[in-house]
């Protein structure tokens, strides 16, 4: 159900929870029990939700990157150990860089 601005001329503004086949131009003040005219608002837009949590992260780490101190350790926990690039011994006797 959408909100609605209302405005009492004597209490001011409050919102009210309506139907929209149960909208009118006024309702009742729930304080003084007057007639309250409807008033104009802006909309409210949807952000997006969770798309728009996960760009704005995306986002920040663009133009503030999480600072390193330690070479990452390549596996992360719990990851099975990495299998080997070759079997052959004689790649074992080439000269490292
Ligand atoms: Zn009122």
């Amino acid at each position: 159900m959408p909100t609605y601005a209302f405005r009492c001329p004597a209490c001011g503004p409050f919102d009210a929870r309506l139907a929209m086949s149960a909208l009118t131009d006024s309702t009742t003040c729930p304080d003084c029990g007057g007639d309250a005219p409807r008033g104009i608002t802006a909309p409210g837009l949807n952000t997006g939700g969770d798309a728009h949590r996960i760009a704005a992260a995306h986002e920040r780490s663009a133009h503030a990157p999480d600072v390193v101190h330690a070479i990452p350790s390549g596996r992360a926990p719990g990851a099975p150990p990495p299998r080997p690039t070759t079997t052959d011994p004689r790649h074992g006797r080439l000269p490292r860089p």
